[in-house]
């Protein structure tokens, strides 16, 4: 099985995401992580990406793309898997699209977890992330002393979450990523599901969503 998530900052997707991997025992792959793990190791590509993450800003595909094909070539035999993070815009979508074409495969799904602006602006000043493990979540999920309910890890809050960073990013999704949203939709491959509810309940409706999507295909 193979998915894209999609969704503006603070839907969810990391969450869900890796609820998903796990359930149906997929490989998972954040760019938004895997950027932020580059940035804090300085690498050459996080070098590049870190002013632009500053500031609320998509990464251009030419940086984005080599990295999601390195990813993809090393784990497309795979059982399946899921990306949250890309695609980000028609363009990417379409050479999605493509590069799973020249390797006989295809997207079963794109799920698109919806979430109203006001709820979103909210979660956003109380989101935390864990260095070690890569889980993300509210402060009030952290154990004692601030510690990864996940692995222990000492959690603090992402350092492109702040107000002014995240409207750069809604305005972005707005602007890029609707269009691949409707890209999917007329193609019927996508699964709209409403993520405003606790994490467990979208949790259960976006795996009977994602079953009953593939079994009618
Ligand atoms: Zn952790």
């Amino acid at each position: 099985m193979r998915l894209v998530l999609l969704g503006p900052p603070a839907s969810g997707k990391g969450t869900q995401g890796r609820f998903l991997a796990k359930e149906l025992g997929l490989d998972y792959l954040s760019t938004g992580a895997l950027l932020r793990e580059s940035i804090e190791n300085g690498t050459e590509l996080g070098i590049a990406a870190k002013p632009i993450l500053a500031r609320g800003g998509y990464l251009p595909d030419e940086l984005m793309q080599p990295l999601i094909v390195a990813w993809l070539e090393e784990n497309n035999s795979s059982e399946g898997w899921i990306l949250d993070g890309f695609p980000r815009s028609l363009a990417q979508a379409e050479f999605l699209e493509e590069w799973m074409a020249s390797h006989n495969s295809a997207l079963d799904a794109a799920i698109s977890l919806e979430v109203p602006f006001e709820e979103l602006l909210k979660r956003i000043v109380e989101r935390v992330e864990c260095p070690d493990c890569r889980w993300t979540g509210q402060e009030r999920e952290l154990s004692a002393q601030n510690r990864c309910p996940e692995c222990g890890g000492m959690a603090s809050s992402r350092a492109d979450d702040d107000e002014a960073n995240f409207r750069n990013r809604f305005a972005e999704f707005e602007q890029l990523t609707l269009p691949a949203i409707d890209y999917y939709s007329k193609r019927g491959k996508l699964i709209r599901v409403l993520s405003s509810a606790p994490k467990e309940s979208v949790s259960r409706t976006l795996l009977n969503s994602v079953f009953r999507s593939t079994e009618t295909a």
